[in-house]
């Protein structure tokens, strides 16, 4: 005969399956809601301070699009006299864009010829924000929630840009990531399973093995701490409104339960509807609050 589960445990697999989807649909509703305390369908320079460090999480990465070759890195471009936050992809017109996590649309807009033309920024619950720029045509709109590699756009020229080629952005917080210190595009993949930001400077790649090894960092302690308040005074309460019951024994007394638990003997029988007259039998259970 096979074995079967008792049917509580059961139970309580399907909850944990459903409050498990039900954690989902929140991460998408708010992506990294514990990082970001603001939602807006605007550019944002952020001025919020950043965590001393933060675990992003790198595993579910697609690539944002077919194309492997980097036209242009992150950093200081003397030829322009500026700055380049982000990585050129070379990519032909109207190629499909793809969001690199799953996530949840934060921008959709155009910037114009001084800017990233036509653009979309994603957040995704890992705590980055993606920017994809210079699109020919974006496919998504402001507040969707969508999943790694689908598609958001087809790639372009638009904006500040000579020819068709995908900037592509990576930020924490506003804080802008060399994209190209956590993936390797040539190769299509992450280069770490964990990239751990840190604020002082020294943020490094890991193994998702070596990151269960380190020690929580103190953000992890403080939100830990308040889960498992949360958790007891949760416990607490249900503990206060679970009616507590009693069963009766041979020779108890309707005065004896009542003095036992705290309550008159009119409660008791109020609560149990029975009268005050009828004589007990052990074995009946009463409800004592
Ligand atoms: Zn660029």
């Amino acid at each position: 005969m096979a074995r079967q589960a008792p049917i509580d445990v059961k139970l309580r697999a399907v909850d944990s399956v459903a409050i498990h989807r039900l954690l989902q649909v929140e991460a998408m509703d708010a992506p990294a809601g514990d990082l970001y305390q603001d939602w807006s369908n605007e550019f944002i320079t952020y001025n919020q301070a950043l965590p001393a460090e933060h675990r992003i999480d790198l595993r579910q990465f697609h690539m944002p699009c077919d194309s492997r070759v980097v036209n242009s890195h992150y950093g200081y471009r003397r030829q322009f006299g500026r700055n380049h936050y982000g990585t050129d992809i070379k990519v032909y017109m109207g190629d499909t864009i793809r969001a690199a996590f799953s996530g949840k649309v934060r921008v959709v807009q155009n910037q114009g010829r001084k800017g990233y033309g036509k653009y979309v920024i994603i957040r995704h619950p890992n705590g980055l924000e993606t920017t994809y720029g210079h699109l020919s045509k974006q496919l998504v709109r402001p507040d969707q929630v969508i999943k790694a590699g689908e598609p958001i756009g087809l790639g372009g020229s638009t904006g500040f840009s000579t020819g068709p080629h995908l900037h592509f952005e990576t930020r924490l917080l506003g804080e802008k990531i060399d994209p190209e210190k956590l993936f390797c595009f040539e190769a299509g993949d992450v280069r770490g399973d964990f990239y751990i930001y840190r604020r002082n400077g020294r943020s490094q790649l890991m193994a998702a093995h070596d990151v269960s090894r380190l020690p929580e960092t103190a953000e992890d302690a403080v939100s830990k701490a308040e889960e498992s308040r949360a958790y007891q005074q949760q416990r607490m309460a249900s503990r206060s409104n679970r009616s507590q019951v009693y069963k009766v024994r041979k020779g108890d007394t309707l005065t004896q339960i009542a003095k036992k638990h705290g309550i008159t003997v009119d409660r008791l029988c109020q609560l149990n509807h029975i009268s005050k007259l009828k004589a007990l039998r052990p074995g009946q259970i009463l409800k004592c609050s």
